[in-house]
């Protein structure tokens, strides 16, 4: 799966987020009966509460995703390593996101919790995919 740090907790979007699904294999929560891979973690917010960026960087994808993920926007930032890695915010209800190749800093705004692609309530998909990732991987 293309995740560098599936553990990854340090992200911290605001007192209106709760952590709901995280990172592994859960209940599809569209058809009980199936178990799939939840690549990111959800947290629950009311529609319209603002998400801020977990990592300063560049974005590189702000628009909607039809796979699954909805209005999503993607920054890709560098490691203390070196590394690139990217951060996904996914199911976004459309507003306050920001241009496709602007620099956003750690804990700007760049957009609002929705409810949009493949979710079954206003929730926040928070994700880190590694340089290698390809994002298209459906998601709830
Ligand atoms: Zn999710």
């Amino acid at each position: 799966m293309p995740l560098s740090n599936p553990t990854d907790t340090s992200y911290g979007p605001g007192g209106q987020f709760r952590p709901t699904s995280g990172y592994g294999t859960r209940t599809d929560p569209f058809q009980s009966s199936r178990v799939e891979y939840h690549p990111g973690q959800d947290y629950a917010a009311p529609a319209g509460t603002l998400i801020s960026a977990a990592a300063t960087g560049t974005v590189v994808y702000s628009g909607y995703n039809a796979g699954g993920y909805g209005n999503t926007v993607v920054i890709k930032s560098t490691g203390g390593d070196g590394s690139t890695f990217y951060t996904l915010y996914a199911h976004q209800n459309g507003n306050s996101m920001p241009a496709l190749d602007s620099w956003v800093g750690r804990g700007e705004v760049i957009g609002e919790v929705g409810n949009t692609g493949r979710s079954t309530g206003a929730h926040l998909h928070f994700e880190v995919l590694n340089a290698n990732a390809t994002i298209s991987h459906a998601s709830g």
